[in-house]
């Protein structure tokens, strides 16, 4: 008699697996569950044992036409792959189990299946955990604002997002050759580019121009990172990341615009207010000395008051005169009309009249100005404004000298250029004051500075008028009361 029923002593496997295991018959009839199916799935043996396995609560719907189609198959004779199904619980909850199942055979025939199933939830929670990192990571990758690409050692682009593919003007990057991309072929990008694939050099490039496939021009800032081993394959990749910065660039771009109206709005301010003031200053001038021409004829008791208020008012028009001038020459080179025409001039001679309209001022403060020019020095600058930059030094130097001082000038070739030395024997200055001393509005801070009339101004214009002529300002002092020596260079005639 054939056997119609199989039993668990037939399957030693059966007994001593710890995988759990159901064995069915021919028709799908659950003949026999073990301990760790039970413990498994939950469950008496009764629920299942006699019972055709697709009539039990076991499986998900989807799973058991799944089961049903694979058990079939095996029942024909043909193998089947491992496969995935979900399976309930005794207490109502699904656990992923793999299924991996053959027949039993008896003298070649197929009595019956053996299913072996394996318990996968800890892998499926960790693929889940997996996939929603991968999904939670590409939704970053996508969404932030900046280019991300990965390019191989090779430099063929691998990956690129979407801003990155937005920025470079097209969708189908993969494979292609960073270095070719229009955007960076002979482009300022290029060998930096070059560098990081090659050389594995980083960089960060900010707020750099670069063109869009149109050609148009715009800015972005550049980092280049290089991936060394990145998988541990010993591959080398690098990481590009773009970050366009045109709407920034153009608020700054448009904020410094501004701010440059402004600053033409206020040189264009001191320039109109010096420029009226000037009418005021020159009619107080002419006043003054009608009134000092009809003075012969005020009585003696009144003539002596009346020349001491006209001379102190002529100081303080001769001060705010100075001044009226100097805040105009400053306003013209803020606004840019400040006119220089260079010409060949003998240099010898203007020095010398520099020092004779000085010499009136030099004469009443008991200072002796030397001068020596053994040769002819032929300068190409603006010979007005040369004479003004000596008017100025030399009368810093009496203003600034002691009593019985002496001031020294001197005209030297150095190269290409002339050399004019102004030395005095004066007050002196100190290395902060050296440093301090060509800028706007600066005076030393130091009594005998304070009750002189000045504005500060005088050195900045005579630094910016000799800079124009292509010259140079130096000032040399040993300290203070040590006396000071400036000097000057100008081209020599061309
Ligand atoms: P100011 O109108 O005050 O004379 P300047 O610009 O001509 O303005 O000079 C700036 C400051 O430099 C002066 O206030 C003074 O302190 C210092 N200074 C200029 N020339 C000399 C000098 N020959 N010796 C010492 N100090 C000087």
């Amino acid at each position: 008699m054939k056997k119609t029923e199989l039993t668990t002593a037939e399957f030693p496997l059966f007994k001593i697996s710890s995988d759990p295991m159901i064995v069915l018959d021919k028709k799908g009839k659950i003949l026999r569950v073990n301990d760790s199916a039970l413990a498994l799935i939950g469950h008496k043996k009764e629920f299942f044992e006699g019972k055709l396995f697709m009539q039990i609560k076991l499986l998900t719907p989807q799973s058991k036409v799944l089961a049903v189609k694979n058990f079939a198959k095996r029942m024909l004779g043909r193998e089947i792959e491992p496969y995935e199904v979900q399976m309930y619980h005794e207490k109502g909850y699904l656990i992923d189990v793999e299924i991996n199942a053959a027949p039993i055979l008896d003298g070649g025939k197929i009595i019956g299946d053996l299913v072996s199933i394996r318990d996968i939830s800890k892998r499926k929670i960790s693929e889940n955990e997996l996939h929603s990192t991968l999904a939670m990571l590409d939704a970053i990758y996508q969404n932030v604002p900046v280019g991300i690409t990965l390019i191989d050692d090779e430099g063929n682009i691998v990956k690129a997002n979407d801003y990155f593919k937005n920025i470079v003007g097209d969708t189908e990057l993969e494979e292609r050759g960073l270095l070719d991309l229009p955007m960076v072929s002979g482009s300022l990008l290029e060998a930096t580019f070059e560098d990081l694939i090659k050389n594995h050099q980083s960089f960060s490039l900010y707020d750099s121009e670069y063109s869009t496939k149109k050609e148009v021009v715009r800015f972005a800032n550049f980092i280049g990172e290089p991936l060394k081993n990145m998988n541990g394959d010993g591959k080398d990749f690098s990481l590009v990341l773009i970050e366009d910065t045109t709407d920034l660039h153009d608020a700054h771009e448009s904020q410094l615009q501004r701010e440059k109206e402004i600053q033409k709005l206020k040189d264009q301010f001191v320039f109109v207010a010096a420029h009226e003031l000037k009418t005021p200053v020159t009619a107080i001038k002419w006043g003054v000395e009608m009134l000092s021409d009809s003075g012969k004829d005020v009585p003696d008791v009144l003539r002596q008051n009346m020349e001491e208020v006209l001379e102190n008012i002529t100081e303080n028009n001769n001060r705010l005169s100075k001044l009226v001038s100097e805040l105009l020459d400053v306003a013209r080179m803020d606004y840019g009309t400040f006119k220089i025409e260079p010409k060949n001039f003998n240099l010898s001679e203007v020095v010398e009249k520099s020092i004779s309209t000085i010499k009136p001022l030099s004469l009443a403060s008991g200072i002796e100005i030397s001068f020596r020019a053994e040769d002819v020095f032929v300068a190409y600058a603006d010979p007005e404004r040369v004479e003004g930059v000596m008017v100025n030094l030399l009368s810093n130097a009496i203003k600034y000298n002691v009593e019985g001082g002496r001031i020294s000038v001197d005209i030297l070739k150095k190269g290409e250029m002339l050399e004019v030395a102004v030395e005095d024997t004066g007050i002196g200055l100190s290395k902060d004051d050296i440093e301090k001393l060509f800028e706007r509005f600066y005076r030393v801070e130091r009594k005998e500075v304070s009750e002189k009339a000045g504005s500060g101004l005088g050195l900045y214009i005579v630094k910016q008028i000799v800079e124009k002529m292509d010259g140079e300002i130096t000032v040399e002092s040993k300290g203070r009361d040590k006396g000071s020596i400036f000097r000057f260079t100008i081209p020599q005639e061309k």
